[in-house]
């Protein structure tokens, strides 16, 4: 029977990273709370002693197994997260719903024999066990399911935010893994991903544009009421696809979380793949021409018509206000 400690594995490289890690220590901590277990944090990959000791700050301890080199290295990973769940022996084991841990997550638990839940948004100890709250039918209902496994594996999905203040210091100590001499996969090379310096997931405004507005010129209206409403613009998974933008601005499940005050969808039909991204937003105001579109079913205030009618007035009114506040 396994003991009552939780693992975590944070992770080090870019992307989601922050809002994963906030999101594992605040949901592992609760865990180890309620089970009165430790909880130990396992950071591999290269880049490790400043998010060690930024991490150390929320966790009894760090485990750190530093490759060097590239962030991720599946089979080092593997090996790592392997040696770190025989030593601590936990009753749960998670892992960011990212790409690193939609790879690791499968393998540990089939590793352990148990079953891997993914993609969590809650984790409940309650007194007869583990519940998880998860999206099921692409998202359609959000599905309350009994954990029996023992070790639980699941992968969480991110979206905490920045890391909490700090609540205890814990140690650090490196995981000595040996060297894989053989490795299956070797990483050839890492495509970073494009700083543009904006940050969707912290915004509090955003402005989304999607294939409703036709042509890419058209995109400036959908960045000119973001500046109006000191926002950030964003967009659909098409225009993504379409190469328009990169994968920082899309919205949505293979996209970003993002959780504003203020989201405004200007042409987005409000697939169930990109409201995966945005319902838990503050306030949801869409613009479309189909009065059926699925994005009404989740805005608090819906426009029926085209957006290049009512998108120039909004923005000459949101200036119009500013200006009026700032002077
Ligand atoms: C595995 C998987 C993952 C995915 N991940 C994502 C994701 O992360 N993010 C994401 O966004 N999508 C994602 N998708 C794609 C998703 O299924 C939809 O295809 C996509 O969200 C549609 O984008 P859209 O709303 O911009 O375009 P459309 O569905 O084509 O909708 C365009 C909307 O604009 C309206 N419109 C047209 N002209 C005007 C006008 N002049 N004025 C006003 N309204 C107008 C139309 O009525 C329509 O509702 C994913 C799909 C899969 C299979």
């Amino acid at each position: 029977m396994p003991g009552n400690d939780v693992i975590i594995a944070c992770e080090s490289g870019d992307g989601q990273t922050e809002s994963g890690n906030a999101r594992l220590i605040a949901t592992g901590s609760e865990l180890a709370r309620h089970w009165g277990g430790k909880l130990v944090c396992l950071l591999a990959g290269g880049a490790t002693d400043e998010k060690a000791d930024e991490i150390s700050c929320h966790v009894d301890e760090v485990r750190v197994a530093d490759f060097g080199g590239h962030p991720y290295n599946s089979t080092a990973h593997l090996r790592a997260a392997r040696a770190l769940v025989g030593e601590v022996d936990p009753r749960a084991v998670l892992f960011a719903h990212t790409f690193i841990g939609m790879d690791l997550a499968p393998r540990i638990a089939a590793g352990l024999g148990v079953i891997a839940a993914s993609n969590c948004l809650a984790l409940m100890p309650e007194d007869d066990g583990l519940y998880l709250i998860r999206p099921m039918y692409r998202g359609r209902i959000h599905a309350k399911v009994e954990m029996k496994d023992c070790p639980i594996v699941v992968t969480v999905q991110p979206g905490g935010g920045d890391l909490p203040s700090a609540t205890r210091q814990g140690s650090i100590r490196t995981l000595p893994v040996e060297p894989d001499a053989n490795p299956k996969v070797r990483p050839i090379r890492i495509l970073a991903p494009v700083k543009t310096g904006i940050d969707i997931a912290k915004a509090e405004i955003i402005v989304a544009g999607g294939r409703g507005i036709g042509e890419q010129e058209n995109f400036a209206l959908v960045e000119n009421l973001a500046g109006a409403l000191g926002g950030v613009p964003a967009c659909s998974r098409p225009l993504v696809d379409m190469g328009w933008f990169e994968t920082d601005r899309q919205v949505g499940m293979s996209g970003n979380s993002v959780k504003p005050k203020l989201y405004v969808a200007c042409g987005i039909s409000g697939a169930v793949e990109h409201l995966h991204g945005m319902r838990e937003s503050e306030t949801i105001v869409a613009i479309n021409k189909d009065p059926d579109a699925p994005i009404f079913e989740v805005a608090h205030f819906g426009i029926v018509g085209d957006v290049m009618e009512f998108m120039p007035p909004l923005i000459a009114r949101a200036k119009a206000i500013r200006g009026a506040l700032s002077g």
